[in-house]
């Protein structure tokens, strides 16, 4: 069955020009774009989205990373989507991360590694409605 996940370009790679690559690579695996659009998030939204890792010690570090520059906002859909996009990105660390995967191909670092994707169903749908509005997925 058609599933969505929430993805994001983040700063580092919008920087990069690395946007259009990104979304190659994406349409490559067979993901269906719902929804997209540039945004520059405030530290405040940024720290609202990532409210689950506020107690790591990195959050102020990847809050204001978040917050630096550009980023695109993406709703993708694909039969297993969620699983099959983190499968695309690699680990979060991309001195880790399989040859071919996103990060491999894109990130820099641990925390400037290049694209967002979702990791469970409740969060894909948190994720979704904390960026988009319903008419924007129709
Ligand atoms: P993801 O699901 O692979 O994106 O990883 P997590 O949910 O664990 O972390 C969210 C984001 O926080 C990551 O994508 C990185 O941008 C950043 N991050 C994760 N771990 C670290 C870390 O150890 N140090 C720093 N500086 N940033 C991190």
């Amino acid at each position: 069955m058609s599933q969505r996940t929430f993805s994001i370009v983040k700063p580092d790679a919008f920087r990069k020009g690395f946007t259009g690559a990104i979304l190659a690579e994406m349409a490559k695996a067979g993901f269906k774009v719902v929804a997209i659009k540039k945004a520059s998030i405030s530290k405040v939204q940024a720290a609202g989205f990532y409210a689950v890792h506020k107690e790591r010690p990195f959050f102020d570090s990847l809050t204001t990373f978040m917050s630096s520059g550009p980023i695109v906002l993406m709703v993708l859909e694909k039969e297993n989507a969620i699983a099959d996009l983190r499968k695309l990105m690699g680990a979060t660390n991309p001195a880790n991360a399989e040859d071919g995967t996103l990060r491999k191909l894109f990130a820099a670092s641990i925390e400037e590694n290049a694209v967002h994707g979702s990791d469970a169903e409740d969060t894909a749908a948190f994720e979704i409605g904390y960026w988009f509005a319903g008419y924007e997925l129709v």
